[in-house]
């Protein structure tokens, strides 16, 4: 997910470019296509990344334990600032903040990191891989999303209130 941005380095502060990200990514452990389109704006000290893209990822569903994919709408908009000077090469004065994304000194911004931070921060807590699941008996384990299982539906009641 790297985008050169030497050209846009040299731009006028407010230029916007479009880029339209298809690509594969590791997201939550697994490679997953993220599509979408994100903006790019030059500011005085930085590219400013605006945009929206979709990503899905595996996750397992916490009541029947399946695996199962999950679409990730991801609004990204972060700063990525450039740590060397597009003109002159002098290494550039970077903000204090902790964790700040980099444009590296080939003048290249890469959206992976930031993208793995939004998918983790939208990724749900308790999945379900329907609203409906069924989850497992909990007598048996058995999956009660395929078939009911054989044990005495008085027994599953007892044993899932407790
Ligand atoms: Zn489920
Ligand atoms: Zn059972």
């Amino acid at each position: 997910m790297q985008i050169n941005v030497s050209q846009q380095l040299k731009a006028a502060i407010g230029s916007v470019r479009n880029y339209d990200v298809d690509e594969a990514a590791d997201i939550a452990g697994s490679a997953s296509r993220v599509q979408g389109e994100v903006k790019l704006m030059r500011t005085h000290r930085s590219i400013l990344v605006k945009g929206t893209l979709h990503t899905e990822s595996e996750v397992t569903c916490s009541r029947c334990l399946s695996l199962f994919s999950y679409p990730l709408t991801l609004n990204i908009e972060e700063e990525y600032f450039p740590i060397a000077d597009i003109v002159s090469g002098a290494s550039l004065h970077l903000p204090e903040e902790p964790g700040c994304f980099l444009i590296d000194e080939h003048h290249v911004l890469d959206l992976t990191e930031a993208i793995q931070q939004y998918a983790l921060l939208v990724a749900p807590m308790k999945p379900l891989c329907r609203e409906d699941c069924a989850g497992l008996c909990p007598n048996c384990g058995h999956n009660l999303n395929q078939e009911p299982c054989h044990c005495l539906p008085q027994q599953t009641t007892i044993a899932g209130l407790s």
